[in-house]
């Protein structure tokens, strides 16, 4: 007689862990001082920058877009300084800023004659929090060296960071030139993509090294080497990564307009930092002409939180709908929800402490959307075509109630509205 095989439960494979990879260890870097101090790097949580496009001679204008960054959630804010009036304006900026309140440290972006601006302008040099440099331009020839020191010098004797920017469009020539021909005389020549990524990553390396050989320490240096390619500066930040352990700050140059932008933006720095490679980010958006200069704080901000490392505002889950949704309560819903709470923001993160955890799902029909509710903290569900019009509300993962008729949206809000004070507003009670 044949034994009936036992049926087995086949064993569970390996899971795949669902998270980056470990942080890359970087020396971490204090910017600024006081109430707006902040670390970069040494294991502190990934840091949003932006940067102006205002004339910084024209204070009123500058204090204005520097404030609207910093209240949208920029943590380190960067200024044009170009000239002497620039230069001059700059502390009279940093006071403006206090008097409102605004302390995120100001970060002065210097070319070929930063050397001269900070030594002819002290109160320009003592306002700023970081001087960014780029080794590609702060000096030629017999006085690149000399600028460049200086420069530094200026940071050491003020107690500031440097960011040792490199960029592929200002490439430093005289390196670049020696590589290649180190590299056209070599017996396995690679092609000359690479020679200028390694030129790109030496010139920062070697800059960095020579700010530690004039004094300036390791603590006070941020390194950048920006490209505009996607696949080129995932690999320029590898490289820089595996040999060195300076804070990074990462971003696309030149990443361009609206969704290219953004999505060029979102595809480089996600790669690198799921490898666990940078401290602080910059989305380099061009926007329209006269358009929000805070979109790049908002897309930054989207980018960590959509990948896990920070939580920012609340999220809204809405599916893409399709031919089963065929009404637009739907999308207006999301839309509406959406805005609600970028509009209750301000005034909520100071009611209901950790609101921007909250996860909202709207969704358009019953095949997914039960099931997302669900998931999030409030989920609604809402009757896609030939569907009975009725929309289920789930709270914590359990079917609380189901709205009808024409006021579903309205009533929906007030729902979130409720839940917010219920589960974020205890917290402050009981601080
Ligand atoms: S949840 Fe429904 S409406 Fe939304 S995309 Fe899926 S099938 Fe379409």
């Amino acid at each position: 007689m044949t034994e009936t095989p036992m049926t087995e439960t086949p064993c569970l494979p390996d899971p795949i862990p669902a998270e980056p990879a470990a942080r890359a260890k970087t020396v971490g870097v204090i910017v600024g001082h006081g109430k707006g101090a902040l670390q970069v790097g040494g294991g502190a949580p990934i840091v949003v920058q932006s940067m102006t496009n205002t004339d910084t001679a024209d204070i009123e204008a500058t204090v204005r877009q520097v404030a609207a960054l910093a209240q949208q959630g920029s943590e380190l804010v960067r200024i044009t300084v170009d000239r002497d009036e620039a230069a001059a304006a700059v502390p009279h900026i940093r006071d403006r800023l206090a008097k409102m309140g605004i302390t995120a440290p100001l970060v002065g972006d210097f070319h070929y004659i930063g050397h001269k601006l900070l030594a002819d302008h002290p109160a320009c040099a003592e306002a700023l929090d970081k001087y960014r440099i780029n080794p590609g331009n702060v000096g030629f020839k017999d006085k690149k060296d000399r600028q460049f020191s200086a420069i530094v010098e200026t940071a050491i004797r003020h107690d500031k960071t440097v960011r040792i920017g490199a960029n592929w469009g200002s490439l430093d020539q005289e390196l670049l030139t020696t590589l290649m021909d180190q590299n056209a005389a070599s017996a396995r020549p690679i092609d000359a993509q690479a020679v200028t990524r390694e030129a790109l990553v030496r010139s920062a390396l070697m800059s960095a090294q020579m700010a530690e050989d004039i004094g300036l320490p390791k603590n006070r240096i941020i390194l950048s080497a920006k490209v505009s390619a996607v696949q080129g500066l995932v690999s320029v930040y590898r490289m820089l990564a595996a040999r060195s352990d300076y804070a990074l700050h990462l971003g696309l140059t030149e990443a361009g307009m609206g969704s290219k932008g953004i999505v060029a933006s979102a595809a480089a720095l996600g790669v690198l930092l799921q490898d666990g490679i940078g401290d602080t980010i910059r989305v380099s958006l061009t926007p329209e002409p006269n358009g929000d200069r805070t979109l790049e704080v908002k897309v930054a901000q989207e980018i960590l939180q959509t990948m896990g490392f920070r939580t920012f505002v609340p999220l809204v889950a809405a599916c893409p709908g399709c031919g089963r949704t065929t009404s637009t309560v739907f999308q207006e819903l999301a839309r509406d929800i959406q805005e609600h709470i970028r509009v209750s923001m301000p005034e909520w993160k100071k009611t209901y402490p950790g609101v921007e955890t909250l996860n909202v799902a709207v969704m358009g029909c019953i095949v997914n959307g039960p099931g997302e509710s669900k998931h999030a903290d409030i989920g609604i569900s809402l009757p896609g075509t030939g569907e009975t019009p009725a929309a289920p509300v789930f709270i914590d993962g359990k079917k609380a109630m189901t709205l009808r008729g024409e006021g579903i949206a309205g009533e929906f809000k007030q729902i979130v509205e409720d839940y917010v004070a219920r589960r974020f507003g205890g917290a402050k009670a009981a601080e």
